[in-house]
């Protein structure tokens, strides 16, 4: 893709990468792509882990998007070193499209400049995404602790992510700004 290399683009890529260690001192190729806000070559083998590759839409391209294919990569790379006996860091992230926005979201305030594509988001959360990211990435969070005592976690999350739309919001005093009571 190097046309469309801008800086703009580059430094995005910069500051998304920082937020995975995991990732550190491996290739990684960036393509294009116009069909879909972005793809990513999960690696299912060994071999794979070799060649990783994601693909992006560079026309309006958000942190959210490049955290959520680059987190694609890394379901598939735990897999394969937890089937060789090496655990990653911070435990296997389970393959999906929901659990992928879900350690997204969680992993940096970097990834919170779009709404995630496939969690479950009341319209009112979606429709009015600033206001509501830092609350939904805090229960993200708070969701990834729930799961290892708790099966549905994923459940429980899309539960309080809708409670969140019931809660008034309320303007806070000192900024000016859109706060929820969360
Ligand atoms: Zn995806």
């Amino acid at each position: 893709m190097k046309k469309r290399l801008s800086r703009r683009l580059l430094k995005m890529l910069d500051d998304a990468l920082r937020r995975f260690p995991e990732l550190q001192g491996r290739k990684i190729t960036v393509g294009y792509t116009a069909a879909h806000l972005g793809s990513a070559l999960v690696p299912l083998r060994a071999g794979g882990a070799a060649k990783l590759t994601i693909r992006l839409k560079v026309r309006s391209l958000k942190y959210n998007t490049i955290g959520h294919e680059l987190t694609h990569l890394l379901q598939g790379l735990s897999k394969i070193h937890l089937s060789r006996g090496k655990p990653e860091n911070g435990g296997r992230i389970p393959f999906g499209e929901k659990q992928c926005d879900i350690w997204t979201l969680a992993r940096s305030g970097l990834f919170c400049d779009d709404a995630p594509t496939y969690l479950k988001l009341p319209r009112a959360v979606r429709e009015n995404w600033p206001i509501y990211a830092r609350s939904v990435r805090k229960l993200c969070i708070a969701a990834l602790e729930k799961r290892k005592s708790y099966r549905l976690y994923m459940r429980w999350l899309e539960l309080r992510i809708k409670d969140l739309a019931r809660k008034p919001m309320s303007m806070s005093k000192d900024n000016g700004q859109l706060t929820l009571p969360f």
